[in-house]
């Protein structure tokens, strides 16, 4: 029989997004009363694709999650093409990956995985109690040593735990006193989507069954990253270029683009991949931000989370990784017996410890990698220069060995 918590802390998280809904179920699980509030009356999560390498699926799979309901591809390779004609470069078998790393490299569509996270967050059954939702809640101000939230409906929530997942321009993370260094990237991101009907008709099927992360370019600004997902009825694209080309200043997810605007970004690319963009839909663009590490993630009751806690450059596809590992680590310090070794607060620090070094470690090679492919993992290798990121490092990571590590330092 599951042990009962002892004294189940009552916890706000704040936003919606994977991150605030991988806490949420993280902190159900150890028995916690866990109350998500989100700003908009649900939280948008777009049409793209989300690689979950190892070190994050494990934490889906350790949750219960039902993976195999967010209709993943399961990961095979990764292959870089030639940019002007196509022609396959190299390619890295990931062949035993599950053996090596415990878990399949599966590539979601977001809001599978999105939905997936939502059901095991707020229905039961499930271990531990079943969160509570509050949308239209958008937090206006904290006092992080109280624990108290307001929102801009009026209402206010008090809590022991308040983690803050609100995302890369999160206020929460102002009013705990840290002021963002951060600028606009060189680089701007257009995403897209294309039905696998439409490839087969196009003559582009082996984009679907090479179940492979495919990029053209990445030496420099401009790069394609092009994978399945939605069980092979989807490939998506990353498409990276100059953000000098249409000096984009707006921000957010929802910035529409055509397939012209499109393809005539990348006038010297392989023609089966503009092929691809003529026919893509839902294309959006992104601007892209570059932030430095922040001072710290913890004070009194709040600390941050995911994109809050660590933004990234999305070329280690490993930003929402991070947001996993770091609800793993909040599963794991406020397990169901926390108290009997260390208060809320000493708690808080040990997450701190346990994430911060190795989240920046990850952040800092993801700006590495946006114009250098041969730092993103599986394509790195330690023997190039030492020190470098790899794929070992990332996907065969013990949080709960690290975790041991400090405790046994302190
Ligand atoms: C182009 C691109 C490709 C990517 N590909 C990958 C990949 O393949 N693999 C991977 O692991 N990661 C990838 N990422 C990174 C990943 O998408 C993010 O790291 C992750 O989604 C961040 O989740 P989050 O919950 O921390 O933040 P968000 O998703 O931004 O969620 C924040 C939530 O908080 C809500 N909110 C904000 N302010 C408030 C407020 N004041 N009150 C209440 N609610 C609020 C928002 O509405 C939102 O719902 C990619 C990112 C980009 C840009």
């Amino acid at each position: 029989m599951p042990s009962r918590t002892d004294s189940p802390l009552q916890v706000a998280v704040i936003g919606a997004g994977l991150g605030g809904l991988a806490a949420a179920v993280a902190l159900r699980r150890q028995g916690h009363a866990v109350t998500v509030y989100e700003r908009y009356d649900f939280a948008g999560e777009v049409g793209a694709s989300l690689s979950a390498a190892s070190n994050g699926s494990r934490f889906l799979e350790e949750w219960g999650v039902d993976v195999k309901a967010a209709k993943p591809v399961i990961l095979k390779q990764l292959i870089m093409h030639n940019w002007s004609d196509g022609e396959v470069q190299s390619t890295y078998p990931l062949g035993d990956y599950k053996s090596k790393f415990g878990t399949d490299y599966n590539n979601f569509h977001r809001i599978d995985i999105h939905k997936q996270l939502i059901k095991s967050a707020f229905e039961g059954p499930g271990e531990g109690p079943q969160c509570e939702l509050k949308v239209n809640h958008k937090a206006i101000e904290v006092n992080a040593e109280e624990g108290l939230v307001r929102f801009e409906n009026g209402t206010r929530a008090t809590a022991d735990l308040v983690v803050a997942a609100d995302g890369i321009r999160s206020l929460t993370r102002n009013l705990m006193g840290i002021t963002p260094d951060f600028e606009m990237s060189t680089s701007c991101c257009y995403r897209c989507i294309i039905g696998a009907d439409k490839l087969r008709e196009v003559g582009l099927e082996d984009y679907i069954s090479n179940e492979a992360i495919e990029y053209w370019g990445g030496f420099g600004i401009n790069k394609i990253v092009m994978s399945p997902c939605s069980n092979g009825e989807v490939v998506s694209c990353y498409c990276f270029y100059p953000a000098s080309v249409n000096n984009l200043r707006d921000d957010g997810w929802n910035i529409g683009a055509t397939p012209q605007q499109l393809v005539e970004t990348f006038p010297d690319l392989d023609p089966r991949m503009k092929t691809l963009m003529l026919n893509a839909e839902d294309i959006k663009m992104w601007r892209l931000y570059r932030h430095q590490p922040y001072p710290y993630w913890v004070k009194g009751k709040v600390c941050l989370l995911g994109d809050a806690a660590h933004p990234m450059m999305p070329d280690q596809s490993q930003g929402s990784c991070m947001a996993f590992e770091d609800a793993g680590a909040l599963g794991i310090v406020f397990h169901k017996n926390f108290r009997e070794d260390y208060g809320v607060s000493e708690g808080l620090q040990l997450y701190e410890k346990l994430r911060k070094t190795r989240a920046t470690r990850v952040q800092e090679a993801s700006f590495r990698a946006r114009e250098n492919l041969s730092e993103r993992i599986g394509w790195s290798s330690s023997t190039d220069r030492p020190g470098k990121l790899t794929i070992e490092e990332v996907c065969g990571y013990n949080m709960r060995d690290h975790l041991a590590e400090l405790l046994e330092k302190e």
